[in-house]
């Protein structure tokens, strides 16, 4: 990671426009299955830099400076791939994801209060039920009073 990051800040140095390219091998095995050689052996915060979820600046600043607050580019930056493909910093299927989680949320949201509103429903009934009761035999009680008289 520090070593593409010292080799691509020299394209810079001469205050011309440089574009880091990173190659990565790619191969469709016999059975089908694609088999990617580099991203296994590369350490962690290389593989996520070049899987790129978000900012590529944001793996760059964590592994060289440890600053962890950057969002993604900032004003008077070149923008990377990623913000030019999303102001946000984040890419399409990392929205896509918070997004679901989104839905799920008010899924569960919408099923808890249906059961409440099931819960008032029921308690509304056992109530009806209770004072349906309570009238019969208050009448119960009329009618056997008037017996005695
Ligand atoms: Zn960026």
């Amino acid at each position: 990671m520090r070593q593409y990051v010292q080799e691509s800040g020299r394209g810079g140095r001469s205050g011309l426009k440089s574009e880091a390219i990173v190659l990565r091998a790619w191969w469709k095995r016999k059975d089908g299955s694609v088999y990617r050689e580099v991203g296994h052996e590369l350490e962690l915060s290389a593989r996520k830099f070049l899987e790129g979820d978000r900012c590529r600046r944001t793996y760059i600043d964590e592994e060289m400076d440890g600053r962890k607050d950057r969002q993604r580019c900032e004003p008077g930056e070149e923008k990377c791939d990623v913000c030019q493909e999303s102001p946000g910093g984040i890419k399409r299927a990392a929205i896509d994801e918070v997004q679901e989680e989104r839905e799920e949320e008010a899924v569960e949201r919408a099923k808890v209060k249906r059961q409440e509103e099931e819960q008032k429903v029921r308690e509304r009934m056992v109530a009806i039920t209770m004072e349906q009761r309570r009238i019969e035999i208050g009448q119960r009680r009329k009618v056997e009073q008037r017996g005695y008289e």
